[in-house]
C-alpha cells in the first residue's frame, strides 16, 4: 500500500489497528517528498531528524492524542519553537522563534509530527505563491501552473500526497483559493474560532488559521484540535467547541442553501460556472432547498479589503527593522541600517502593500480611505447577516477561474487582486467558509466549491460539504505526478 496516499482519519484507523506504524508513514512520506518535491517545490524546510526523534518519543508516551503519530506540514508563517520561520521572506532569514504558536502547541499535545514547513507568498501576500522570496511552488495537476496562494505550499503538498494534511492561514482567501486550485479541502474557520498566537501577523482583523486536507472529515478532525479560546489571543472567542465530526453524515434534507446572484458575473470562467451549477444540482437532489440571495455590496469588497489589509500590514510589518528578527543589513547609522534592511529584506509586493497601507492611514487620507473602507466592511457584514436570516449556508465558486499559468498575472497586481473576488468578503464579514473540489475543467484542472456559514456555525458548513463530497468522487482523484 502507498501510505503517502492516506488521509488523516484513514491513517489513524490503520495505526489504531496496529496494521501500520507511524515510522512506516514517515518513511513513505519522506520518500514521496524525495520523489516529487523537486518538481512541486512545496516545502521551504524539512524537519526529518526531528520528525523521527519525535516519532520515537511518542512510542514511549502513555497519552494518545487525537492525532497520535500523524505527520503534518505547516505553513511557514506559523512559529515553531527552535525551527526557522521565514514567512518566505528574506527579511526573516535566520529567525528562529523562541516560542511555539498556540495551534502547533495543540497539535503537539495531540501527538502530531512536524514534517516540514511549506512555501507561501511572502508574508502571505498574494494569490499564487509567486511572491515567495525563495522560489515558486508548482501546481501538482499541471506543473506550469500556480498552486494558488498564499498557502500554495500547503495545498500543493496535500494534493501531491507529500503529507497527510496541513495548516494554512487565510486573510482574504489564502486557504480556500489554493485548496480550490489544487483539488483539496481548505477551511477558514470563523474569525475568533482559532487562536492566532504565534501566527506572524499580516492583517490581524482578518487572519485566521485553518486546515488543508484530502477530505472533509480530516478537516473536521484538525479543526477539533486547533479550535478554542486562548488567553494569549484576545480576539479568540470563549465559545464552546463542539465535536466537528459529530454532524458528518447527517442528511441535508430541508436545509436552505443560498446562491448569491452577485457571484455569477462577467469574468467567471464558464467551466467553473458549470461546475458550481452542477454541484448546486447535487445539493438539491440531496434534499436541500436552493434559494437565490443577494449580497449587494460584493462589488466593493476587493477595494475595501486592499485598503484595510494593506493598512494593517503596514503597521504589523513595522517591527521588521533589522533589530529583533532575522536579517540585518549594514548601514552607516541606525536609520540607515533600518532603511537598508527593509529595502533589501522585503520583496516588491510587500513593499507595495506597506506603501499603500501607509498612504491610506496617513492623516490627510484616513477619512477618505481607511474610514470609508471600514464602513464598507460593516455593510458587507450586514449583507451576510441579512442573507443568513433566509438560508443556512451560502454556496459560491471559490475562485473565478481554475489555476492560471505561472507568470500570467504576477506583473499585473490588479488582475491578481481580482482573483480574490469570491473569497475576500468572507474574511471581511468574519464568517467561516470551506472550499472542496467539485469538478475539473476540460484541461483537467480542479474547480472549487465554496460553502459559507453563519458565525461559529462551522458544523453546518462541514455537514453540507461532507454530504456533497460523499455523493461525488472528486476528492478521490489524484494528480498523475
Ligand atoms: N490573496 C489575498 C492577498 O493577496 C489573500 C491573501 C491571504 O489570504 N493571506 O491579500
Amino acid at each position: 500500500m502507498e501510505l503517502f496516499r492516506l488521509g488523516i482519519s484513514e491513517a489513524l484507523d490503520l495505526l489504531d489497528k496496529g496494521e501500520i506504524s507511524s515510522r512506516d508513514i514517515l518513511d513513505s512520506l519522506y520518500s514521496r517528498i524525495e520523489a516529487v518535491d523537486d518538481r512541486v517545490r512545496a516545502f521551504i524546510s524539512l524537519t526529518r531528524d526531528r520528525a523521527y526523534d519525535r516519532m520515537e518519543d511518542l512510542k514511549g508516551s502513555e497519552k494518545r492524542g487525537l492525532l497520535s503519530g500523524i505527520p503534518l506540514a505547516i505553513k511557514d508563517n506559523l512559529c515553531i519553537k527552535g525551527i526557522e520561520t521565514t514567512c518566505a521572506s528574506k527579511i526573516l532569514k535566520g529567525f528562529i522563534p523562541p516560542y511555539e504558536s498556540s495551534v502547533t502547541e495543540r497539535l503537539l499535545q495531540n501527538g502530531y509530527i512536524l514534517l516540514g514547513k511549506t512555501n507561501l507568498d511572502e508574508f502571505a501576500m498574494g494569490s499564487s505563491t509567486e511572491n515567495s522570496g525563495y522560489f515558486v511552488t508548482h501546481n501538482p495537476w499541471d506543473l506550469d501552473r500556480v498552486p494558488g496562494g498564499s498557502s500554495g505550499g500547503s495545498a500543493a503538498a496535500v494534493a501531491a500526497d507529500e503529507c497527510l494534511g496541513a495548516l494554512g492561514s487565510d486573510t482574504g482567501g489564502s486557504i480556500r483559493q489554493p485548496a480550490a486550485f489544487c483539488g483539496v479541502v481548505g477551511f477558514k474557520p470563523t474569525y475568533g474560532r482559532v487562536s492566532r498566537y504565534g501566527l506572524v501577523a499580516f492583517a490581524s482583523s482578518l487572519d485566521q488559521i485553518g486546515p488543508i486536507t484530502k477530505n472533509v472529515k480530516d478537516s473536521a478532525l484538525l479543526l477539533n484540535v486547533i479550535s478554542g479560546h486562548d488567553p494569549r489571543d484576545s480576539t479568540s472567542v470563549p465559545v464552546e467547541v463542539p465535536d466537528f465530526t459529530a454532524g458528518l453524515g447527517r442528511e441535508i434534507r430541508g436545509l436552505k442553501v443560498g446562491v448569491p446572484k452577485e457571484y455569477f458575473i462577467e469574468g467567471l470562467d464558464p467551466e467553473v460556472e458549470q461546475g458550481i451549477k452542477t454541484a448546486i444540482g447535487v445539493l438539491e437532489r440531496l434534499g436541500a432547498e436552493i434559494v437565490e440571495v443577494s449580497l449587494p455590496h460584493t462589488g466593493y469588497a476587493v477595494a475595501a479589503y486592499y485598503i484595510l489589509a494593506t493598512s494593517e500590514a503596514s503597521s504589523n510589518l513595522a517591527r521588521f527593522d533589522g533589530v529583533k528578527y532575522g536579517f540585518r543589513a549594514d548601514g552607516k547609522d541606525l536609520i540607515d541600517m533600518y532603511m537598508e534592511t527593509r529595502a533589501q529584506g522585503f520583496g516588491p509586493e510587500v513593499k507595495r502593500r506597506i506603501m499603500l497601507g501607509t498612504y491610506a492611514l496617513s492623516a490627510g487620507y484616513y477619512d477618505a480611505y481607511y474610514k470609508k473602507a471600514q464602513q464598507v466592511r460593516t455593510l458587507i457584514k450586514t449583507d451576510f447577516e441579512e442573507a443568513f436570516k433566509e438560508v443556512d449556508v451560502i454556496v459560491t465558486p471559490t475562485s473565478p477561474t481554475a489555476a492560471f499559468k505561472i507568470g500570467d498575472k504576477v506583473s499585473d497586481p490588479l488582475q491578481m487582486y481580482l482573483s480574490d473576488i469570491f473569497t475576500i468578503s468572507v474574511n471581511l464579514a468574519g464568517v467561516p467558509a470551506l472550499s472542496s473540489p467539485c469538478g475539473y475543467t476540460s484541461e483537467g484542472l480542479p474547480v472549487g466549491l465554496q460553502v459559507i456559514g453563519k458565525h461559529f456555525d462551522e458544523e453546518t458548513v462541514l455537514r453540507v460539504s461532507y454530504a456533497y463530497e460523499q455523493s461525488t468522487d472528486w476528492h478521490k482523484k489524484r494528480p498523475g505526478l
